[in-house]
């Protein structure tokens, strides 16, 4: 029998041997060991229910991985939290296969009542068009109202610019053709990444690599000076080019990491 692990309330979890609790790696989500985000205790409480309060510390990150039951996991404390409604109170949109699932948390918008404009109604020929028509990606509150603490912007836009592609496709495909083709592109709407940077010649430097990174999509930026590199989470539908140039518009020269995250 392989490696498992006990969530909150006692449901019990295969983990992947590589990154289980025998090697725990802060950073790696022990189910399905992709790398997820580091949450703060403020997010987590605001989802998590009030039973399990006493295990929230400062360590948890948040698993995107849209097949994987863990929303929360603290390897250093051993905590771990399952997208289970006996575990929190809201539903991470992204990991659900049935309905409602949300995906704009502050204005309480779901997936289906998006595609239903953007397909059905066909409102919208871009992704501004969207926004201002539905008001979705326009709250202010994702740090406590988005289970993955995340602006959910990021990953609505992706979203919807998949749904505009496949519904202005000549072939006009229905509201369920276009929701199983999104269900089936789906996996983690945010990629680990990291670029080498040149050029940066004090710590200063960093504010302008990370702001210039931050306005071009990027997520979590973080900068180090002495390594010359830069960390952060790349939304999908942000190409790595356009990262890279927008560093390079800011003076700097950057290239991606032969190790890739
Ligand atoms: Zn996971």
């Amino acid at each position: 029998m392989g490696a498992e692990i006990t969530t909150v309330s006692g449901i019990r979890l295969a983990v992947k041997d590589d990154v289980g609790p025998s090697r725990p790696g802060p950073k790696n989500c022990p189910v399905c060991g992709k790398q997820g985000r580091k949450v703060t205790a403020l997010t987590v409480t605001s989802h998590l229910r009030s039973e399990f309060w006493d295990k929230v510390a400062e360590d948890f990150w948040f698993c995107w991985t849209s097949s994987c039951p863990i929303l929360y996991y603290d390897n250093a404390h051993a905590t771990y939290v399952s997208k289970d409604m006996r575990e929190v109170r809201s539903r991470f949109g992204l990991k659900e296969t049935g309905t409602p699932r949300p995906i704009c948390y502050c204005l309480g918008i779901t997936q289906e009542r998006l595609l239903e404009e953007v397909v059905e109604k066909r409102c919208c020929d871009s992704f501004q068009d969207v926004e201002r028509f539905t008001r979705a990606g326009t709250g202010k509150w994702c740090l406590t109202t988005n289970p993955s603490g995340v602006c959910c912007r990021t990953y609505l836009k992706d979203v919807v610019e998949q749904a505009l592609k496949l519904a202005h496709a000549d072939a006009r495909p229905s509201l369920k053709q276009v929701a199983r083709e999104l269900d089936s592109s789906r996996e983690v709407p945010l990629v680990p990444m990291e670029l080498e940077i040149s050029g940066m010649h004090c710590e200063s430097c960093t504010t302008s690599v990370a702001a210039a990174l931050e306005h071009a999509g990027a997520q979590d930026v973080r900068v180090s000076y002495p390594e010359g590199k830069a960390r952060f989470l790349r939304p999908k539908s942000t190409a790595v080019d356009r990262l890279v140039e927008a560093v390079e518009d800011s003076g700097y020269s950057a290239s991606e990491s032969s190790k890739g995250r």
